[in-house]
């Protein structure tokens, strides 16, 4: 126990806490709030504290997080906040909600490239923005670039969740810094125009649709194929699945577009201590692998292993490489673009 934790356990015992939280063992505690599923990490979380001792707290919800955390200000027992994209990560940044960690463990297991160059974020899991296209109407090399969606071969073919969605931004921003506004303007345009109808649902919804002869392409996330080829609860996802082939888009210029799920210590967090250490356990070689395989997402860690499933289906393939911080800073004009263009009317 360090020092700054032996004084909180000292403080603790005295019955001298203050704050909301401070329940009686707040040395030995972090509390987190998820916008993870809760069967995703729980496992990894078990495996923290039986390593480190901790106890960890989950509150889950899929939205309104960073908004509960604003208006519970410093009394907040929140210490992290788990995401599942860039932009809560960012916003928290951006609404003052995170704080600076500094930490060499992190520095050394998590690239540059996926985590915040302040330290007040840190990607712990990549995912790719994939391409699903029919197996039966699109052959093998029809479509190899984001920038084909746009062509009018596809008109009538494509099938999308709201462009205004997370997922959806991330790539479009992507597109307006290799590309800039107008340009990006005009493929949204095009790609809006091949649309096989108004965006809805997510991004299972649009292989299902792929597989029952809506649409021939989708954008999709890239774990959402292993967790629908894997369903035995839900067996028809297995044959959306099957309907389709991955495309991994720019293999021969930038690479695929890549996002993380990932993140932040609060601001207030009383446990900050805690909260540095769980970071640093999940970014580390034993949680990685697990961490990214229950959802068949990509270990941030450079060398950690892939699942088994994952190089079945997927392999090596080109990422692009651009910092998420230069894509975020795009993530406005890519919403501005999206209601421009009226992307999903
Ligand atoms: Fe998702």
């Amino acid at each position: 126990m360090d020092i700054r934790s032996r004084i909180a356990a000292l403080v603790c015992a005295l019955g001298a806490m203050s704050g909301p939280v401070a329940s009686v063992h707040a040395a030995e505690q972090v509390n987190i709030y998820s916008y993870r599923q809760p069967f995703l990490i729980q496992p990894v979380l078990d495996k923290f504290t039986e390593e480190t001792g901790i106890e960890t707290r989950v509150v889950f919800a899929s939205k309104g997080l960073n908004e509960r955390l604003q208006r519970e200000g410093r009394n907040s027992p929140a210490d992290v906040v788990l995401t599942s994209n860039t932009s809560n990560l960012t916003e928290l940044v951006s609404k003052g909600l995170a704080q600076p960690v500094e930490s060499e463990i992190l520095e050394k297991n998590i690239p540059a490239q996926f985590r915040d160059p302040k330290g007040e974020w840190f990607g712990l899991t990549t995912r790719a923005r994939l391409i699903y296209a029919s197996k039966d109407r699109v052959k093998p090399g029809e479509i190899t670039r984001y920038e084909d969606l746009a062509d009018p071969k596809w008109k009538g073919r494509i099938c999308t969740r709201s462009g205004k969605h997370p997922y959806n931004l991330s790539l479009f921003a992507s597109m307006i810094a290799n590309h800039g506004v107008e340009e990006t303007r005009t493929w949204l345009e095009g790609v809006k125009a091949n649309l096989a109808r108004k965006p809805q649902g997510n991004d299972r919804a649009q292989v299902k649709a792929i597989s029952e002869g809506v649409c021939d392409l989708s954008l999709g996330n890239s774990y959402y194929f292993g967790n629908m080829i894997t369903n035995t609860e839900q067996p028809e996802q297995i044959e959306w699945a099957k309907s389709v082939n991955l495309v991994f888009p720019n293999q021969q210029d930038r690479g695929t577009h890549m996002f993380i799920s990932g993140a932040a210590v609060t601001k207030h967090a009383p446990n900050r201590d805690n909260a540095v250490k769980l970071l640093e356990f999940l970014s580390g070689p034993g949680a990685q692998h697990l961490y990214a395989e229950m959802n068949f997402e990509f270990p941030v860690r450079p060398g950690t292993p892939r699942s088994a499933l994952i190089n079945q289906y997927i392999g090596d393939f080109k990422e692009d490489s651009m910092s998420l911080t230069e894509i975020g800073a795009h993530v406005p004009e890519a919403s501005r673009l999206v209601d421009e263009v009226g992307f999903d009317f």
